[in-house]
């Protein structure tokens, strides 16, 4: 196999500096980028630091021992999270999802959850807070979670084969250990639980119907996301990438499913459904099946950039508004414009072989803006 060129971008170095418009951009809930896409869904990153070194995302020999993670200075507190998510809320998202790294890392998370649970839209309306995590600290914290205002969340659950999922995961983690945070999860009624699968040709496709077994006649919901070119250290290849097309055609083979329409305009995954009427699986399939038409989301990365696409190759810097004294308005009218002018559709150039302005190594690593 050819060696792999590992080229190492600091990300974190490249910001495009934040401006106030001269025009204040009202909040008005409404608002549209270039492409007419409103903005309903923020993704937070609360820590760049993860426990886990799945390879698709953080692998080992990138983020090795010598890696540097971000000062605690650097990283947006409690409160400035909470105020420019406000913001944000201001001008449309209904929806806040807690990422990393590792979200559960960051200490007194809990705290975090109960001010953004407070936020409501300008109709008076509660949020939908939810968090993705690798689920190896939930079974302790789940009923924190729950109480601090959490309503659902998504496990990243790579195989249910221990050696595999020891593999994928890289830090020989054991997949009871993550089963346990599932349940406890249920338990404290975080749910509908949904569980993502990355499939990667060669390395644990046989596991997709084990996990869809294991979760068939339950209400957790098992996903099949594609592989991705995400960030310049993962090695991404397209042979590595089963279609989902092929996931649903194996399960099919097996357990009969019905196309279900999607619950929510932007939602990721396409939905099927049991035949049975025993529950429903996932595809998330940002490869073969680009969904960049009606992305409604918005990431904002641990020390206060915002990316507009999960493939962006660079950030707009809040935080130096929001540590410079410019007042909410202001900041409001920074994230009105920057959004505004957002025309990002990765997904989809990449699959009509359109040349992309993104030269690989420069995009963004999904361990540093969250899934
Ligand atoms: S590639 Fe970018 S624009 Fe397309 S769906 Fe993903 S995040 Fe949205």
């Amino acid at each position: 196999m050819a060696e792999r060129v590992i080229p190492l971008i600091d990300q974190r170095i490249a910001a495009l500096a934040s401006a106030v418009p001269t025009h204040a951009i009202p909040t008005t809930g409404l608002l549209s980028d270039a492409l007419g896409r409103p903005l309903r869904d923020l993704r937070i990153s609360v820590t760049d630091r993860c426990n886990f070194r799945c390879s698709y995302c953080m692998p080992k020999e990138v983020f090795d021992t010598d890696h540097q993670y971000l000062p605690h200075s650097d990283l947006l507190t409690f409160e400035e999270i909470t105020r420019v998510a406000r913001q944000f809320v201001a001008h449309g998202v209904r929806k806040i999802r807690l990422t990393g790294g590792e979200p559960l890392l960051r200490k007194n998370i809990e705290v975090l959850i109960g001010q953004l649970a407070a936020l409501r839209t300008p109709d008076g309306d509660a949020l939908d807070i939810t968090l993705t995590t690798n689920g190896s600290l939930l079974a302790r914290k789940a009923q924190a979670l729950k109480a601090a205002g959490l309503q659902r969340v998504t496990v990243s659950l790579d195989g249910l084969d221990d050696a595999v999922f020891r593999g994928m995961n890289d830090v020989d983690f054991p997949v009871a250990e993550v089963l346990k945070g599932i349940e406890a999860a249920r338990r404290a009624g975080l749910g509908p639980i949904k569980v993502n699968m990355v499939v990667k040709r060669g390395t644990n496709e046989h596991e997709i119907l084990p996990m869809a077994r294991h979760f068939k006649g339950t209400d957790v919901v098992a996903r099949f996301i594609e592989y991705m070119d995400v960030g310049a250290t993962n090695g991404w290849r397209m042979d590595e990438v089963l279609p989902s097309a092929e996931v649903i055609e194996l399960i099919g083979s097996q357990l009969p499913l019905v196309q279900l329409s999607r619950s929510a305009a932007g939602e990721t995954a396409q939905r099927w459904g049991y035949a049975d009427g025993s529950g429903e699986i996932g595809v998330i399939s940002s490869v073969t099946q680009a969904f960049c038409g009606d992305c409604n989301r918005a990431r904002l990365s641990t020390e206060g950039r915002l990316y507009l696409c999960l493939f962006a190759t660079q950030g707009h810097d809040l935080r130096s508004l929001i540590r410079g004294g410019a007042g909410d308005d202001q900041l409001a009218s920074a994230i009105g414009h920057i959004w505004q002018g957002r025309s990002d559709r990765y997904s989809q150039l990449r699959s009509s072989l359109a040349p992309d302005s993104t030269a690989g190594a420069k995009r963004v690593e999904m361990s540093y803006i969250g899934g």
